[in-house]
């Protein structure tokens, strides 16, 4: 005969169950929280403050006067870990070197941001976008005349990120 003590049924279990114990503690739980401070956000209307060092998507920047920032140094595509940046360079008509490829492939960047950290003229940045997508391999392949797209489009906003940063480097 089986014994009583080896019997799966608990008075004190039958008491909570019966008294809906475990139902107030799981309303008393969500009342607590229901008039406590908010942490979630309502996205995409709402969003979370960014750090000026958030890395994006990338951009290509200019002077005020319109000229290219970037001298083609490859600095930034031999630093790049993930081998995302082609560039190939050559002399312009007035002289200068330039670019007349430079090209990131975004399916492969890792964002790590060294090609910023490398760039000696602040050319190539990663700006605080991260509202963009790409339907097939190919949309987030960046080509020289869309990074530079870019640059224009965000120069207000790349330049107060720098300028907000400027004081910890
Ligand atoms: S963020 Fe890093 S991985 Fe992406 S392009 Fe720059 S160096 Fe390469
Ligand atoms: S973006 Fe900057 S680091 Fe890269 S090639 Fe141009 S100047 Fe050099």
């Amino acid at each position: 005969m089986a014994s009583l003590a080896a019997s799966p049924f608990s008075i004190k279990d039958f008491l909570k169950s019966f008294m809906l114990v475990e139902l107030f503690k799981g309303m008393a739980l969500t009342g607590r929280y229901a008039f406590s401070r908010k942490v979630t956000v309502q996205y995409p209307e709402e969003k979370t403050p960014l750090s000026p060092r958030f890395r994006g998507l990338h951009a290509l920047r200019r002077y005020e006067n319109g000229e290219e920032r970037c001298i083609a140094c490859k600095l930034c595509e031999a630093v790049c870990p993930a081998v995302a940046i082609t560039i190939e360079a050559g002399e312009r008509s007035d002289g200068s070197r330039r670019t007349s490829r430079y090209d990131i492939d975004l399916t492969k960047c890792i964002f790590c941001g060294f090609c910023e950290e490398s760039c000696p003229v602040d050319s190539i940045v990663e700006t605080p976008i991260f509202e963009y997508h790409g339907e097939k391999r190919g949309d987030l392949y960046f080509t020289k005349d869309m990074l530079l797209a870019v640059g224009d489009r965000y120069e207000p906003e790349i330049a107060a990120t720098k300028a907000a940063d400027a004081k910890y480097r």
